[in-house]
Protein backbone atom coordinates (compact mmCIF):
# COMPACT_ATOMS: atom_id res chain seq x y z
CA UNK A 1 0.00 0.00 0.00
CA UNK A 2 1.76 3.30 -0.86
CA UNK A 3 2.00 5.26 2.73
CA UNK A 4 -1.16 7.99 1.72
CA UNK A 5 -3.63 9.22 -0.62
CA UNK A 6 -1.35 11.07 -1.91
CA UNK A 7 -1.27 11.84 -5.91
CA UNK A 8 0.82 9.14 -7.29
CA UNK A 9 4.45 10.48 -8.58
CA UNK A 10 5.40 9.18 -12.07
CA UNK A 11 9.12 9.56 -13.13
CA UNK A 12 10.41 9.37 -16.21
CA UNK A 13 13.76 8.23 -17.27
CA UNK A 14 14.99 8.64 -20.89
CA UNK A 15 18.51 8.47 -22.36
CA UNK A 16 20.95 10.39 -24.97
CA UNK A 17 23.79 10.12 -26.72
CA UNK A 18 24.37 6.07 -26.98
CA UNK A 19 22.94 3.54 -25.71
CA UNK A 20 24.67 0.85 -22.75
CA UNK A 21 24.67 4.37 -20.27
CA UNK A 22 23.12 2.42 -17.45
CA UNK A 23 19.84 3.55 -17.29
CA UNK A 24 18.31 0.41 -15.73
CA UNK A 25 20.65 0.74 -13.22
CA UNK A 26 20.20 4.17 -12.44
CA UNK A 27 15.88 3.61 -11.79
CA UNK A 28 16.99 1.09 -10.05
CA UNK A 29 19.06 3.11 -7.85
CA UNK A 30 16.81 5.76 -7.64
CA UNK A 31 13.92 3.72 -6.55
CA UNK A 32 16.28 2.29 -3.88
CA UNK A 33 16.63 5.42 -2.38
CA UNK A 34 13.12 6.07 -2.47
CA UNK A 35 12.56 2.81 -0.54
CA UNK A 36 14.89 3.37 2.20
CA UNK A 37 13.31 6.81 2.82
CA UNK A 38 9.81 4.55 3.42
CA UNK A 39 8.27 5.23 -0.11
CA UNK A 40 6.73 2.28 -2.16
CA UNK A 41 7.97 2.20 -5.47
CA UNK A 42 7.83 0.25 -8.83
CA UNK A 43 9.97 0.77 -11.89
CA UNK A 44 8.66 -0.57 -15.60
CA UNK A 45 10.05 -0.52 -18.34
CA UNK A 46 9.45 0.24 -22.28
CA UNK A 47 11.16 -1.30 -24.99
CA UNK A 48 10.71 0.12 -28.37
CA UNK A 49 11.21 -2.69 -30.30
CA UNK A 50 7.75 -4.86 -32.17
CA UNK A 51 8.89 -8.55 -30.45
CA UNK A 52 6.11 -9.06 -28.06
CA UNK A 53 8.57 -10.08 -25.34
CA UNK A 54 11.73 -10.94 -25.38
CA UNK A 55 11.51 -14.58 -25.06
CA UNK A 56 11.92 -15.15 -28.91
CA UNK A 57 14.69 -13.09 -28.94
CA UNK A 58 18.52 -15.09 -28.99
CA UNK A 59 20.74 -13.41 -26.03
CA UNK A 60 23.41 -12.37 -28.75
CA UNK A 61 20.76 -9.88 -29.63
CA UNK A 62 19.17 -9.35 -26.08
CA UNK A 63 21.23 -10.98 -23.25
CA UNK A 64 18.85 -12.82 -20.63
CA UNK A 65 15.47 -12.93 -20.80
CA UNK A 66 14.25 -11.83 -17.88
CA UNK A 67 11.38 -14.24 -15.97
CA UNK A 68 9.07 -12.45 -13.37
CA UNK A 69 6.58 -14.40 -10.88
CA UNK A 70 3.62 -14.10 -13.03
CA UNK A 71 5.11 -16.02 -15.99
CA UNK A 72 6.36 -12.80 -18.08
CA UNK A 73 9.82 -13.48 -20.31
CA UNK A 74 10.90 -9.84 -19.56
CA UNK A 75 14.08 -7.21 -20.77
CA UNK A 76 16.99 -8.18 -17.94
CA UNK A 77 16.79 -4.75 -16.76
CA UNK A 78 13.35 -6.01 -14.81
CA UNK A 79 16.33 -8.77 -12.52
CA UNK A 80 18.07 -5.26 -11.64
CA UNK A 81 15.05 -3.63 -10.53
CA UNK A 82 14.20 -6.80 -8.16
CA UNK A 83 17.83 -7.67 -7.36
CA UNK A 84 17.72 -3.95 -5.88
CA UNK A 85 14.51 -3.42 -4.56
CA UNK A 86 14.08 -7.00 -3.28
CA UNK A 87 9.89 -7.12 -5.05
CA UNK A 88 8.67 -8.78 -7.38
CA UNK A 89 8.11 -7.15 -10.30
CA UNK A 90 5.37 -8.34 -13.06
CA UNK A 91 4.02 -8.96 -16.65
CA UNK A 92 2.85 -4.99 -16.70
CA UNK A 93 6.59 -3.56 -15.62
CA UNK A 94 7.70 -4.29 -19.18
CA UNK A 95 5.82 -3.29 -22.62
CA UNK A 96 7.21 -3.39 -25.70
CA UNK A 97 5.96 -1.24 -28.80
CA UNK A 98 4.77 -5.03 -29.75
CA UNK A 99 2.16 -5.10 -27.04
CA UNK A 100 1.06 -1.67 -27.24
CA UNK A 101 0.33 -2.37 -30.91
CA UNK A 102 -1.14 -5.91 -30.34
CA UNK A 103 -3.60 -3.98 -27.97
CA UNK A 104 -4.62 -1.22 -30.32
CA UNK A 105 -4.97 -3.48 -33.27
CA UNK A 106 -7.27 -5.82 -31.13
CA UNK A 107 -9.10 -3.24 -30.29
CA UNK A 108 -10.04 -1.72 -33.79
CA UNK A 109 -10.51 -4.95 -34.77
CA UNK A 110 -13.46 -5.52 -32.09
CA UNK A 111 -14.60 -1.95 -33.35
CA UNK A 112 -13.71 -0.15 -30.02
CA UNK A 113 -12.87 2.73 -31.98
CA UNK A 114 -16.00 3.28 -33.70
CA UNK A 115 -14.91 4.01 -37.35
CA UNK A 116 -12.62 6.33 -36.40
CA UNK A 117 -9.15 6.40 -38.32
CA UNK A 118 -6.29 4.25 -36.07
CA UNK A 119 -3.17 6.74 -35.66
CA UNK A 120 0.29 6.93 -33.59
CA UNK A 121 -1.06 9.99 -32.24
CA UNK A 122 -3.54 9.58 -30.41
CA UNK A 123 -4.28 5.52 -30.58
CA UNK A 124 -0.68 4.45 -29.93
CA UNK A 125 0.22 6.86 -27.52
CA UNK A 126 -3.12 6.83 -25.51
CA UNK A 127 -1.87 3.38 -25.16
CA UNK A 128 1.62 4.22 -24.03
CA UNK A 129 -0.02 6.40 -21.36
CA UNK A 130 -2.69 3.68 -20.64
CA UNK A 131 0.28 1.07 -19.97
CA UNK A 132 2.24 3.63 -17.35
CA UNK A 133 -0.81 5.18 -15.56
CA UNK A 134 -2.04 1.66 -15.20
CA UNK A 135 0.68 0.27 -13.20
CA UNK A 136 0.11 3.65 -10.80
CA UNK A 137 -3.66 2.67 -10.09
CA UNK A 138 -5.06 1.26 -7.38
CA UNK A 139 -2.93 3.55 -4.71
CA UNK A 140 -0.50 0.31 -4.26
CA UNK A 141 2.65 2.87 -5.33
CA UNK A 142 3.99 6.52 -4.42
CA UNK A 143 6.15 6.26 -6.94
CA UNK A 144 6.39 4.72 -10.31
CA UNK A 145 9.62 5.02 -12.54
CA UNK A 146 9.20 4.50 -16.52
CA UNK A 147 12.89 4.11 -17.63
CA UNK A 148 12.13 4.32 -21.66
CA UNK A 149 14.51 1.73 -23.69
CA UNK A 150 16.77 2.85 -26.47
CA UNK A 151 18.00 6.23 -27.29
CA UNK A 152 16.06 9.87 -27.38
CA UNK A 153 16.44 10.64 -31.61
CA UNK A 154 15.67 6.73 -32.51
CA UNK A 155 12.36 6.56 -34.86
CA UNK A 156 11.12 3.93 -32.74
CA UNK A 157 10.89 5.89 -29.47
CA UNK A 158 9.37 8.71 -30.98
CA UNK A 159 5.90 7.59 -29.81
CA UNK A 160 7.22 6.89 -26.50
CA UNK A 161 8.80 10.48 -25.87
CA UNK A 162 5.23 12.27 -27.24
CA UNK A 163 3.71 9.85 -24.85
CA UNK A 164 5.43 11.41 -22.27
CA UNK A 165 5.07 14.54 -23.04
CA UNK A 166 1.95 14.32 -23.28
CA UNK A 167 1.67 12.95 -19.40
CA UNK A 168 4.03 15.88 -18.47
CA UNK A 169 0.99 17.85 -19.27
CA UNK A 170 -1.54 16.24 -17.63
CA UNK A 171 0.74 15.08 -14.68
CA UNK A 172 1.92 18.66 -13.57
CA UNK A 173 4.00 18.79 -10.70
CA UNK A 174 3.47 15.10 -10.06
CA UNK A 175 5.49 14.03 -12.82
CA UNK A 176 9.33 14.75 -14.02
CA UNK A 177 12.26 13.36 -16.70
CA UNK A 178 15.58 12.50 -15.86
CA UNK A 179 17.50 11.78 -18.77
CA UNK A 180 20.72 10.10 -19.20
CA UNK A 181 23.18 11.62 -21.15
CA UNK A 182 27.06 10.74 -21.74
CA UNK A 183 30.00 13.43 -20.98
CA UNK A 184 32.51 11.95 -22.86
CA UNK A 185 36.56 12.82 -22.06
CA UNK A 186 38.64 13.46 -24.69
CA UNK A 187 42.20 12.58 -23.58
CA UNK A 188 43.62 14.74 -26.47
CA UNK A 189 42.03 18.15 -25.42
CA UNK A 190 42.13 16.50 -21.44
CA UNK A 191 38.47 17.76 -21.46
CA UNK A 192 35.22 16.84 -20.26
CA UNK A 193 32.86 18.08 -23.40
CA UNK A 194 28.98 19.16 -23.17
CA UNK A 195 28.35 19.21 -26.56
CA UNK A 196 26.90 15.69 -26.77
CA UNK A 197 24.45 16.20 -23.63
CA UNK A 198 23.24 19.96 -24.76
CA UNK A 199 22.64 17.95 -28.17
CA UNK A 200 20.92 15.03 -26.81
CA UNK A 201 19.01 17.56 -24.31
CA UNK A 202 17.90 20.07 -27.55
CA UNK A 203 16.58 16.65 -29.43
CA UNK A 204 14.55 15.91 -26.09
CA UNK A 205 12.88 19.65 -26.71
CA UNK A 206 12.64 19.60 -30.17
CA UNK A 207 9.95 16.84 -29.10
CA UNK A 208 8.35 19.21 -26.55
CA UNK A 209 9.81 17.77 -23.55
CA UNK A 210 11.98 19.50 -21.10
CA UNK A 211 14.14 17.54 -18.85
CA UNK A 212 14.14 17.84 -15.42
CA UNK A 213 17.32 16.73 -14.12
CA UNK A 214 20.08 15.40 -16.23
CA UNK A 215 22.09 12.63 -14.62
CA UNK A 216 25.51 12.84 -16.93
CA UNK A 217 27.64 9.50 -17.22
CA UNK A 218 31.44 10.07 -17.00
CA UNK A 219 34.29 8.74 -16.44
CA UNK A 220 35.66 12.03 -14.46
CA UNK A 221 34.41 14.16 -12.15
CA UNK A 222 32.47 16.69 -12.96
CA UNK A 223 33.60 20.41 -11.81
CA UNK A 224 31.38 22.81 -11.04
CA UNK A 225 32.40 24.90 -14.36
CA UNK A 226 31.12 21.87 -16.13
CA UNK A 227 27.54 21.35 -13.94
CA UNK A 228 27.34 25.25 -14.82
CA UNK A 229 27.63 25.19 -18.38
CA UNK A 230 25.37 22.26 -18.67
CA UNK A 231 22.92 23.79 -16.59
CA UNK A 232 23.09 26.90 -18.81
CA UNK A 233 22.75 25.19 -21.86
CA UNK A 234 20.05 22.94 -21.17
CA UNK A 235 17.98 25.13 -18.90
CA UNK A 236 18.44 22.88 -15.26
CA UNK A 237 19.44 24.29 -12.21
CA UNK A 238 23.44 23.17 -11.73
CA UNK A 239 22.47 21.00 -8.60
CA UNK A 240 19.86 18.87 -10.78
CA UNK A 241 22.86 17.92 -12.92
CA UNK A 242 24.12 15.22 -11.55
CA UNK A 243 27.27 12.92 -12.08
CA UNK A 244 27.15 9.31 -12.59
CA UNK A 245 31.38 8.50 -12.47
CA UNK A 246 31.69 4.92 -13.65
CA UNK A 247 32.40 2.71 -10.94
CA UNK A 248 33.65 -1.15 -10.96
CA UNK A 249 30.07 -2.74 -9.10
CA UNK A 250 26.79 -1.75 -10.17
CA UNK A 251 25.87 -2.25 -6.10
CA UNK A 252 27.76 1.18 -5.76
CA UNK A 253 25.55 3.26 -7.75
CA UNK A 254 22.67 3.89 -5.27
CA UNK A 255 25.58 4.97 -2.83
CA UNK A 256 26.98 7.19 -5.84
CA UNK A 257 23.75 8.68 -6.57
CA UNK A 258 23.13 9.76 -3.12
CA UNK A 259 26.23 11.59 -2.51
CA UNK A 260 25.01 13.23 -5.55
CA UNK A 261 21.21 14.26 -3.96
CA UNK A 262 19.61 12.37 -6.77
CA UNK A 263 17.11 11.15 -4.62
CA UNK A 264 16.72 14.37 -3.09
CA UNK A 265 16.79 17.01 -5.85
CA UNK A 266 13.46 14.22 -7.22
CA UNK A 267 11.90 15.13 -3.73
CA UNK A 268 12.27 18.75 -3.92
CA UNK A 269 10.98 19.07 -7.67
CA UNK A 270 8.01 16.45 -6.92
CA UNK A 271 7.07 18.03 -3.73
CA UNK A 272 7.49 15.89 -1.38
CA UNK A 273 9.40 15.77 1.89
CA UNK A 274 12.89 15.17 2.12
CA UNK A 275 12.89 14.40 5.78
CA UNK A 276 16.37 12.60 7.05
CA UNK A 277 19.03 11.06 4.81
CA UNK A 278 18.70 7.29 5.50
CA UNK A 279 21.70 5.49 6.31
CA UNK A 280 21.62 2.15 3.95
CA UNK A 281 22.96 0.05 6.15
CA UNK A 282 22.64 -2.83 5.10
CA UNK A 283 23.65 -2.03 1.50
CA UNK A 284 26.57 -0.79 2.91
CA UNK A 285 27.39 -3.33 5.04
CA UNK A 286 26.71 -5.55 1.58
CA UNK A 287 29.17 -3.10 -0.32
CA UNK A 288 31.40 -3.83 2.27
CA UNK A 289 31.74 -7.45 1.92
CA UNK A 290 32.51 -7.35 -2.01
CA UNK A 291 35.08 -4.80 -1.13
CA UNK A 292 37.05 -6.37 1.59
CA UNK A 293 35.95 -10.33 0.79
CA UNK A 294 38.09 -12.51 3.54
CA UNK A 295 38.81 -15.46 0.97
CA UNK A 296 38.82 -16.00 -2.88
CA UNK A 297 36.98 -19.31 -4.99
CA UNK A 298 37.31 -20.13 -8.55
CA UNK A 299 33.74 -20.60 -10.33
CA UNK A 300 33.06 -21.54 -13.77
CA UNK A 301 30.14 -21.46 -15.59
CA UNK A 302 29.85 -23.45 -18.73
CA UNK A 303 27.44 -22.03 -21.20
CA UNK A 304 27.19 -21.58 -25.04
CA UNK A 305 27.21 -17.74 -24.95
CA UNK A 306 30.06 -16.63 -22.67
CA UNK A 307 31.49 -14.33 -25.42
CA UNK A 308 28.64 -11.64 -23.65
CA UNK A 309 28.14 -11.64 -20.02
CA UNK A 310 24.55 -10.45 -20.53
CA UNK A 311 23.40 -13.99 -21.71
CA UNK A 312 24.11 -14.90 -18.07
CA UNK A 313 23.92 -11.98 -15.91
CA UNK A 314 21.21 -13.07 -13.16
CA UNK A 315 23.14 -16.23 -12.62
CA UNK A 316 26.53 -13.76 -12.22
CA UNK A 317 24.82 -11.70 -9.88
CA UNK A 318 23.36 -14.32 -8.14
CA UNK A 319 26.83 -15.10 -7.39
CA UNK A 320 28.20 -11.94 -6.38
CA UNK A 321 25.31 -12.00 -3.91
CA UNK A 322 26.39 -15.54 -2.76
CA UNK A 323 29.86 -14.63 -2.39
CA UNK A 324 29.03 -11.89 -0.17
CA UNK A 325 27.30 -13.65 1.84
CA UNK A 326 30.21 -16.14 2.45
CA UNK A 327 32.30 -13.06 2.59
CA UNK A 328 34.06 -14.34 -0.45
CA UNK A 329 34.71 -13.13 -3.66
CA UNK A 330 33.94 -15.32 -6.54
CA UNK A 331 36.14 -15.44 -9.37
CA UNK A 332 34.08 -16.11 -12.30
CA UNK A 333 35.67 -18.30 -15.28
CA UNK A 334 32.98 -18.24 -18.46
CA UNK A 335 33.62 -21.33 -20.34
CA UNK A 336 32.60 -22.22 -23.90
CA UNK A 337 30.50 -25.76 -23.98
CA UNK A 338 31.76 -26.12 -27.92
CA UNK A 339 35.13 -26.01 -26.87
CA UNK A 340 35.26 -28.48 -24.01
CA UNK A 341 35.65 -32.45 -24.82
CA UNK A 342 36.81 -35.45 -22.69
CA UNK A 343 40.38 -34.34 -23.72
CA UNK A 344 40.82 -31.21 -22.54
CA UNK A 345 38.24 -31.09 -19.86
CA UNK A 346 40.34 -32.13 -17.28
CA UNK A 347 42.71 -28.98 -17.89
CA UNK A 348 40.32 -26.44 -18.79
CA UNK A 349 38.15 -27.30 -15.86
CA UNK A 350 41.59 -27.44 -13.44
CA UNK A 351 41.76 -24.61 -10.59
CA UNK A 352 38.08 -24.55 -10.60
CA UNK A 353 36.24 -24.79 -7.02
CA UNK A 354 32.92 -25.74 -8.22
CA UNK A 355 31.04 -25.38 -11.86
CA UNK A 356 28.26 -24.08 -12.82
CA UNK A 357 26.24 -25.60 -16.61
CA UNK A 358 24.43 -23.13 -17.88
CA UNK A 359 20.49 -22.74 -19.28
CA UNK A 360 19.74 -23.07 -23.08
CA UNK A 361 18.30 -24.37 -25.94
CA UNK A 362 18.94 -26.90 -28.65
CA UNK A 363 21.96 -29.04 -29.67
CA UNK A 364 24.90 -26.42 -29.66
CA UNK A 365 27.41 -26.81 -27.02
CA UNK A 366 25.41 -30.49 -25.73
CA UNK A 367 28.55 -32.51 -25.47
CA UNK A 368 30.57 -30.02 -24.31
CA UNK A 369 28.14 -29.65 -21.34
CA UNK A 370 28.13 -33.29 -20.72
CA UNK A 371 31.65 -33.83 -20.96
CA UNK A 372 32.05 -30.99 -18.44
CA UNK A 373 29.29 -33.00 -16.14
CA UNK A 374 31.13 -36.22 -16.35
CA UNK A 375 34.25 -34.61 -15.14
CA UNK A 376 32.93 -32.71 -11.87
CA UNK A 377 30.94 -36.06 -11.07
CA UNK A 378 33.72 -38.22 -11.19
CA UNK A 379 36.35 -35.78 -9.61
CA UNK A 380 33.46 -34.89 -6.87
CA UNK A 381 34.01 -30.88 -7.69
CA UNK A 382 30.54 -28.95 -6.16
CA UNK A 383 28.11 -28.60 -9.53
CA UNK A 384 25.21 -26.79 -10.00
CA UNK A 385 22.80 -27.96 -13.14
CA UNK A 386 20.24 -24.92 -14.33
CA UNK A 387 17.51 -26.13 -16.13
CA UNK A 388 19.24 -27.68 -19.42
CA UNK A 389 22.07 -27.87 -16.83
CA UNK A 390 20.21 -30.24 -14.84
CA UNK A 391 18.66 -31.83 -18.05
CA UNK A 392 22.35 -32.18 -19.29
CA UNK A 393 23.23 -33.97 -15.65
CA UNK A 394 20.24 -36.55 -16.42
CA UNK A 395 21.84 -37.50 -19.48
CA UNK A 396 25.31 -37.59 -18.49
CA UNK A 397 24.23 -39.82 -15.79
CA UNK A 398 21.84 -42.48 -18.12
CA UNK A 399 24.80 -42.50 -20.17
CA UNK A 400 27.86 -43.09 -17.87
CA UNK A 401 26.41 -44.70 -15.06
CA UNK A 402 22.84 -46.15 -15.71
CA UNK A 403 24.53 -48.01 -18.92
CA UNK A 404 21.82 -46.29 -21.48
CA UNK A 405 24.65 -44.88 -23.87
CA UNK A 406 22.21 -43.59 -26.48
CA UNK A 407 19.97 -41.81 -23.89
CA UNK A 408 19.16 -38.52 -24.43
CA UNK A 409 17.18 -35.31 -24.83
CA UNK A 410 13.89 -35.56 -27.47
CA UNK A 411 15.05 -32.02 -27.72
CA UNK A 412 18.27 -32.69 -29.44
CA UNK A 413 17.36 -36.64 -30.49
CA UNK A 414 13.83 -36.68 -30.92
CA UNK A 415 14.70 -40.17 -32.10
CA UNK A 416 16.61 -41.29 -28.57
CA UNK A 417 15.52 -44.84 -27.60
CA UNK A 418 16.25 -43.72 -24.16
CA UNK A 419 14.47 -39.92 -23.67
CA UNK A 420 15.49 -39.24 -20.07
CA UNK A 421 14.53 -35.66 -20.70
CA UNK A 422 11.18 -35.61 -22.71
CA UNK A 423 8.82 -33.08 -24.01
CA UNK A 424 6.05 -31.69 -21.36
CA UNK A 425 2.63 -33.56 -22.10
CA UNK A 426 0.90 -30.19 -22.28
CA UNK A 427 4.04 -28.69 -24.38
CA UNK A 428 2.97 -31.41 -27.27
CA UNK A 429 0.20 -29.43 -28.47
CA UNK A 430 2.30 -26.22 -28.53
CA UNK A 431 2.74 -24.64 -31.95
CA UNK A 432 3.25 -20.80 -31.25
CA UNK A 433 6.76 -20.40 -29.72
CA UNK A 434 6.03 -16.91 -28.13
CA UNK A 435 5.61 -17.02 -23.97
CA UNK A 436 4.50 -21.14 -24.59
CA UNK A 437 7.01 -22.41 -22.14
CA UNK A 438 6.21 -23.48 -18.66
CA UNK A 439 6.48 -20.37 -17.00
CA UNK A 440 7.21 -18.41 -14.03
CA UNK A 441 6.50 -19.55 -10.48
CA UNK A 442 5.32 -22.94 -9.46
CA UNK A 443 5.15 -24.71 -6.01
CA UNK A 444 8.32 -27.39 -5.44
CA UNK A 445 7.84 -29.97 -2.40
CA UNK A 446 11.28 -31.04 -1.31
CA UNK A 447 12.20 -34.69 0.09
CA UNK A 448 12.68 -34.52 3.90
CA UNK A 449 16.01 -35.75 4.37
CA UNK A 450 17.86 -34.50 1.13
CA UNK A 451 20.63 -31.48 0.43
CA UNK A 452 17.62 -29.51 -1.10
CA UNK A 453 15.85 -28.94 2.32
CA UNK A 454 18.43 -29.09 3.99
CA UNK A 455 19.31 -26.08 2.41
CA UNK A 456 16.06 -24.22 1.75
CA UNK A 457 15.22 -25.34 5.38
CA UNK A 458 11.80 -25.79 4.36
CA UNK A 459 9.28 -28.41 3.31
CA UNK A 460 7.51 -25.96 0.51
CA UNK A 461 9.26 -23.87 -2.11
CA UNK A 462 8.35 -21.93 -5.00
CA UNK A 463 10.48 -20.95 -7.97
CA UNK A 464 10.75 -19.92 -11.41
CA UNK A 465 10.22 -21.77 -14.87
CA UNK A 466 11.01 -21.21 -18.50
CA UNK A 467 11.56 -24.52 -20.32
CA UNK A 468 9.50 -27.28 -22.66
CA UNK A 469 11.37 -30.68 -21.52
CA UNK A 470 11.20 -32.03 -18.18
CA UNK A 471 12.96 -35.44 -16.88
CA UNK A 472 10.93 -38.58 -17.90
CA UNK A 473 9.40 -39.92 -14.51
CA UNK A 474 9.52 -43.42 -16.51
CA UNK A 475 13.44 -43.73 -15.09
CA UNK A 476 12.49 -42.21 -11.76
CA UNK A 477 13.10 -45.84 -10.06
CA UNK A 478 16.40 -46.64 -12.48
CA UNK A 479 18.34 -43.37 -11.18
CA UNK A 480 17.52 -43.87 -7.60
CA UNK A 481 18.61 -47.50 -7.81
CA UNK A 482 22.01 -45.72 -9.08
CA UNK A 483 22.67 -43.11 -6.31
CA UNK A 484 20.69 -39.95 -7.68
CA UNK A 485 17.97 -38.54 -5.87
CA UNK A 486 14.74 -36.88 -6.82
CA UNK A 487 14.59 -34.40 -4.17
CA UNK A 488 11.89 -31.61 -5.23
CA UNK A 489 8.78 -32.32 -6.97
CA UNK A 490 6.03 -30.40 -8.55
CA UNK A 491 3.53 -31.52 -6.29
CA UNK A 492 0.76 -31.31 -9.03
CA UNK A 493 2.02 -32.35 -12.05
CA UNK A 494 4.86 -34.58 -10.09
CA UNK A 495 7.52 -33.09 -12.22
CA UNK A 496 10.93 -33.34 -11.32
CA UNK A 497 12.47 -30.22 -9.96
CA UNK A 498 15.76 -31.25 -8.15
CA UNK A 499 17.83 -34.06 -8.44
CA UNK A 500 21.32 -34.70 -6.27
CA UNK A 501 23.56 -37.27 -6.15
CA UNK A 502 24.44 -39.30 -3.24
CA UNK A 503 28.16 -39.84 -2.32
CA UNK A 504 29.13 -36.63 -3.97
CA UNK A 505 29.81 -33.76 -1.49
CA UNK A 506 27.67 -31.08 -3.60
CA UNK A 507 25.64 -32.03 -7.18
CA UNK A 508 22.44 -30.39 -7.59
CA UNK A 509 20.55 -29.99 -10.56
CA UNK A 510 17.34 -27.85 -10.59
CA UNK A 511 14.94 -28.03 -13.38
CA UNK A 512 13.41 -24.17 -12.44
CA UNK A 513 16.16 -20.91 -12.49
CA UNK A 514 16.97 -20.01 -8.97
CA UNK A 515 18.83 -16.87 -10.35
CA UNK A 516 15.75 -14.95 -11.12
CA UNK A 517 15.32 -14.85 -6.98
CA UNK A 518 18.36 -14.18 -5.97
CA UNK A 519 18.27 -10.09 -4.89
CA UNK A 520 21.00 -7.84 -2.23
CA UNK A 521 18.45 -8.63 0.87
CA UNK A 522 17.33 -11.88 0.01
CA UNK A 523 20.67 -13.94 -1.56
CA UNK A 524 19.30 -17.27 -2.64
CA UNK A 525 20.24 -20.38 -0.64
CA UNK A 526 21.28 -22.73 -2.90
CA UNK A 527 24.07 -20.26 -4.62
CA UNK A 528 24.72 -19.70 -0.80
CA UNK A 529 25.52 -23.22 -0.39
CA UNK A 530 26.90 -23.72 -3.53
CA UNK A 531 29.34 -20.93 -2.99
CA UNK A 532 30.15 -22.40 0.69
CA UNK A 533 30.57 -26.00 -0.83
CA UNK A 534 33.47 -24.53 -3.70
CA UNK A 535 35.19 -22.80 -0.86
CA UNK A 536 35.29 -25.55 1.40
CA UNK A 537 36.40 -27.74 -1.99
CA UNK A 538 39.09 -25.47 -2.34
CA UNK A 539 40.38 -26.48 0.88
N1 LIG B 1 15.73 -26.29 -23.53
C1 LIG B 1 15.29 -26.82 -22.29
C2 LIG B 1 13.78 -26.89 -22.18
O1 LIG B 1 13.09 -26.20 -22.89
C3 LIG B 1 15.87 -26.04 -21.12
C4 LIG B 1 15.41 -24.61 -21.05
C5 LIG B 1 16.23 -23.77 -20.16
O2 LIG B 1 17.39 -24.07 -19.84
N2 LIG B 1 15.71 -22.62 -19.77
O3 LIG B 1 13.25 -27.62 -21.39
Amino acid sequence: MASSQRPIKYIFVTGGVTSSLGKGIISASLAKLLQVRGYTVTIQKLDPYINIDPGTLNPYEHGECYVTEDGAETDLDLGHYERFLNVHPSQANNVTTGKIYQAVIEKERRGDYLGETVQVIPHITDEIKHRISQLGEGNRYDFVITEIGGTVGDIESLPYIEAIRQLKWDLGSNSLVIHLTLVPYLSAARELKTKPTQHSVKTMLEYGVQPDILVCRTEKPLNDNIRNKIALFCNVDASSVIESIDTNSIYKVPLLMQEERLDQVVLKKIRMPVKKNPTLKSWRAFIEKLESPKKQVEIGLVGKYVELVDAYKSIIESLIHAGAANNCKVNLKLLHSEQLDDNNVTESLSGLSGVIVAPGFGDRGIDGKIATIKHVRNMKIPFLGICLGMQCAMIEFARNVMGLPDAHSTEMNPATPDPIIDIMEEQKKVHIKGGTMRLGAYPCELKKNSMAFDIYKNKEISERHRHRYEFNNKYLDLIEQHDMVASGFNPDANLVEIVELKNHPWFIGVQFHPEYKSTVDNPHPLFINFVKAAIKHAR
